[in-house]
């Protein structure tokens, strides 16, 4: 047994050992690695750094000079494997990338480095970030380290899992549709979405650009607080990014439950598991006991998130993605001429999810289709758009469940893509509309003897994160008494 307890190291609990010259980086990611190889069979990580040693070395030299620390020096994060890190291989969960090596570190990686971050390694996610369970990657699937018969969620299901396990102490995923919120939300870590453009993409593997944010898992609302303020920023390198401006709400927030989602009266909603619907319960009550207002709100084009996502996604992945040629990236398939080469190689390395989003998104755009599905399903997010304006005109805060279910099994939905993509119903309409969303803790459900983890949703106007940690921090509150 390492001497610091990994239930209650924090990043400000690391600072103020590594400050005090009670544990040096080098012991930190020693402990880590302990972690690591005894979890070895979650199969979160898909590469364990070798120089992660050296990187504290050095910074522990530093310190020792009298340097004094860095705002997050001994902080060992895991890193979703579709984020670029200088001269170490990316995959994207894909065979599409195999061999390919990162040129340059993406602009999250970059503000970590500066600020101390040791990189533990690359996690495992869904290919290309399609998925929801983890069970897309190329690699094998990471299980759910509550109950290894249960996936871990998607697509960042390898950094949920290792965060959750205490394989780092915190990481990083990216969510176009639900990929932070949804497997923090079965792996009982908090996951932030950050409001679009406050985040670069620089460096992030695309999926759907329009949709795609870099967000933290940790083990609690603080952490994710001190991750978020360190990468977020105005980017030259991705013009969607702006300078971000803290809106606050000034006042004790008010707390909207929109109805489509979640009936107050009835306590539940069809569709939404009975542990469920008791855990958000209970976190609406506790938020009024500590002194929130609670209204109901509506969303009357949230029903339509859904339909609107699997349009637009593919759209923008069927053109992202066009750059996995055989010839730029990665693999090659064997080929006779050009056309095979673009043939073969995106036939045999992109997976099954994969080439069904291509051929979705070229449908879409195609001449005769385009303005049937794009250009509605362009006009109905913006209609989604402006149900999140309405209601932020009457609360601070939105609160929902996550997903609406704990984690399934593994095997449970792959027949089934329908069923799969419905784990995103509450998470996509955040993605939609640009704003912040945070999962966080509360809760669990039992299954076959095993507890396992609940996660209650909050969303917020952009660029009022400050908002949803003062919520999040409420909850936490609240479940520890
Ligand atoms: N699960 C959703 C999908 O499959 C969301 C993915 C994501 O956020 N990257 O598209």
């Amino acid at each position: 047994m390492s001497r610091i307890d990994l239930n209650s190291l924090s990043i400000a609990k690391t600072r103020e050992l590594v400050t005090a010259g009670d544990i040096s980086c080098r012991e930190l990611v020693e402990i880590y690695h302990g972690q690591i190889k005894e979890h070895r069979d979650l199969n979160a990580y898909l590469e364990v750094f070798d120089d992660a040693y050296e990187l504290a070395e050095k910074e522990d030299i530093a310190i020792k000079s009298g340097q004094s620390p860095k705002l997050l020096s001994g902080v060992a994060l895991a890193i979703k494997d579709n984020m670029l890190i200088k001269n170490k291989k990316i995959t994207a969960g894909s065979k599409m990338l195999e061999g390919y090596t990162a040129s340059y570190d993406a602009y999250v990686i970059k503000k970590l480095r500066d600020a101390g971050v040791i990189f533990l390694g690359r996690t495992n996610m869904d290919e290309f970030a399609m998925g929801s369970s983890c069970e897309n990657s190329a690699y094998g699937v990471t299980k759910n380290p509550w109950d290894h018969s249960r996936v871990p969620g998607g697509s960042s299901g390898g950094s949920a899992a290792a965060v959750a396990s205490h394989q780092c102490l915190a990481a990083l995923g990216s969510d176009t549709g639900g990929s932070i919120r949804e497997p923090a939300s079965f792996c009982g870590t908090v996951g932030l979405k950050p409001t679009y453009g406050s985040v670069s993409r620089s460096g992030l593997i695309a999926m759907a650009s329009s949709l795609d944010v870099i967000g933290p898992f940790t083990k609690s609302v603080d952490d994710a607080e001190e991750i978020f303020k360190i990468i977020l920023g105005k980017d030259p390198k991705d013009a969607t990014t702006v300078t971000y401006i803290t809106k606050n709400s000034g006042k004790h927030p008010v707390i909207g439950v929109p109805r489509e989602f979640f009936s107050l009266k009835e306590r539940g909603k069809e569709g939404v598991d009975g542990d469920v619907a008791k855990a958000l319960s209970e976190a609406i009550d506790s938020l009024k006991s500590a002194g929130y207002e609670i209204k109901e709100v509506s969303l009357p084009n949230a029903d339509y998130a859904l339909a609107c996502y699997y349009i637009l996604m593919p759209a923008e992945v069927s053109s992202n993605l066009a750059r996995f040629d055989g010839i730029r990236y990665g693999a090659r398939a064997k080929a006779e001429n050009l056309l095979e080469i673009y043939a073969n190689t995106r036939g045999e390395k992109f997976g099954r999810e994969v080439r069904r989003r291509i051929i979705l998104g070229t449908y879409v755009l195609s001449a005769g289709y385009y303005d049937a599905y794009y250009s509605r399903a362009e006009k109905v997010r913006w209609l989604i758009r402006r149900d999140f304006e309405n209601v932020f005109r009457d609360v601070d805060v939105i609160i929902s469940p996550t997903v609406a279910t704990p984690a399934f099994k593994i095997g449970e939905k792959t027949a089934d893509p329908l069923s799969m993509y419905l784990s995103d119903i509450f998470t996509i309409p955040a993605n939609l509309a640009g704003i912040p969303a945070m999962s966080v803790p509360f809760g669990f459900a039992e299954r076959d003897g095993k507890k396992l983890p609940i996660g209650v949703q909050l969303m917020a106007p952009r660029f009022a994160e400050s908002v949803l940690f003062d919520v999040g921090r409420a909850l936490e509150r609240a479940r520890s008494v």
